[in-house]
């Protein structure tokens, strides 16, 4: 089946048309400044690429039109018509405690999804937007799946997903850890087991997502029993530049000092924090390599306190689950960069991980990266969302 998926943000829109029988990438690409001067971007095998500026694109239906004028061109389009693209399945950001799962879009789960614009008061408005945009330009009877980044993590026990918070604020307004990257985690994780030769049921992983943003899973059994990040994609580890987990009382004491509003100190805590707010360098892990090599020592510190970090949720994790039998890791630092795979790796000997220094030398594709006698295995699988959402997406529509 041929899956338009779409990645709606505020101002702009990822797209890939993938076939889910080959799991082949046909198409794909960027829609950015939308309702601002619209650029537009389109690639696919062996046709000609497209990188355009000042795009007429006042809002999300402009840019889905754009995609499918782009998809269907006689000379540089992968598709004969409209008709060819059998349904569309759109990551959306929070899905609440009411999906678990992906759903096929109606009027009831658009009623639920505004119902869950609270919790992702920035996200889900574009998605919901994305979603408006292809009902209008390819019509009501081209089926449509939400696939949820929460939904794979719902599956936390209330030990896991608990704050300890007056008991109300869960019950009355929801304030629970949700998690995140849940498309991603079950990617991998699906993957791990089949690399492995062993059902997924009778395997404990650790499931490192470690990219601008990052977020570690307990998978269990298949299933996620805890994750890193919490309410919001703030919490958990040190990020490209979101603080991750920190005292919350040092809140009160910096907005005090500096006179800032909430809203101010959460810029804060969003945009200048993590390694970069540590280095004063880059939230690009590639540069702080670089500084850090050249004796920046807050460059080298912020990479210890990422791999610290992650090496602590390891050991975290695998005690919650009394045991690991796989560690994965993924993402543009998981999957590219040896250096922090090595230091997160460093010292977990005695839980029974052993790296293979020659094997960790390797970007980008699936591969066992711990030594054969390792009673843990490590491995490197690329993540590929857009493949999730595709297989979800023709299962359902
Ligand atoms: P996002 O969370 O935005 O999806 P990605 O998973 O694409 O992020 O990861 C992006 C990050 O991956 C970059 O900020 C960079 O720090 C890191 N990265 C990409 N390539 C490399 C590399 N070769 N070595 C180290 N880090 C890399």
């Amino acid at each position: 089946m041929k899956v338009l998926v779409i990645n709606a943000g505020s101002s702009s829109l990822k797209y890939q048309l993938l076939d889910t029988n080959t799991q082949e990438v046909l198409a794909k690409g960027l829609c950015e400044r939308i309702g601002i001067d619209g650029k537009f971007t389109y690639k696919a095998p062996g046709k000609e690429a497209i990188d355009a500026k000042d795009v007429a694109m006042p809002t999300h239906s402009e840019a889905i039109q754009a995609v499918l004028d782009a998809l269907v061109d006689p000379a540089n389009g992968v598709v004969g018509s409209m008709q060819e693209i059998e349904a569309v399945g759109h990551r959306v950001v929070h899905g609440g405690e009411t999906f678990a799962s992906s759903v096929k879009i109606d009027d009831k789960v658009m009623a639920a999804l505004e119902e869950c614009i609270p919790l992702a008061p920035l996200h889900n408005p574009a998605n919901i937007t994305g979603i408006k945009a292809c009902t209008k330009v390819m019509g009501p009877d081209v089926p449509q799946v939400a696939v949820f980044d929460t939904a794979f993590h719902q599956t936390m026990p209330p030990v896991a997903y608990t704050y300890a918070l007056p008991y109300e604020y869960y019950e009355q307004d929801k304030v629970r850890r949700y998690g995140f990257h849940g498309t991603s985690h079950k990617y991998v994780t699906q993957r791990a087991a089949d690399m492995l030769g062993k059902p997924i049921e009778s395997l404990k992983l650790i499931s490192c997502h470690l990219g601008n943003g990052s977020s570690i899973a307990a998978v269990c059994h298949g299933k996620s029993v805890d994750t890193s990040m919490g309410f919001t994609p703030l919490a958990g580890l040190p990020m490209g530049t979101r603080s991750g987990d920190l005292d919350a009382g040092i809140l009160e004491f910096l907005m005090n000092k500096y006179g800032m509003d909430i809203k101010e100190m959460l810029n804060v805590l969003n945009k200048k924090s993590g390694v970069q707010g540590v280095s004063g360098v880059s939230s690009d892990f590639r540069d702080l390599g670089s500084a850090a090599a050249e004796g920046n020592t807050r460059a080298a510190l912020a990479l210890d306190m990422f791999s610290y970090g992650v090496k602590k949720y390891i050991g975290a994790y695998a005690a919650a689950m009394g045991g690991v039998d796989a560690i994965i890791f993924t993402a543009g630092v998981g999957e590219n960069d040896a250096q922090q795979r090595m230091a997160i790796a460093d010292r977990l000997e005695f839980m029974g991980v052993k790296m293979d220094a020659d094997a960790n030398n390797v970007r980008g594709k699936e591969a066992i990266i711990s030594a054969i006698d390792s009673k843990v295995k490590v491995l490197l699988i690329p993540t590929n969302e857009e493949l999730m959402i595709a297989l979800d997406t023709a299962a359902l529509a």
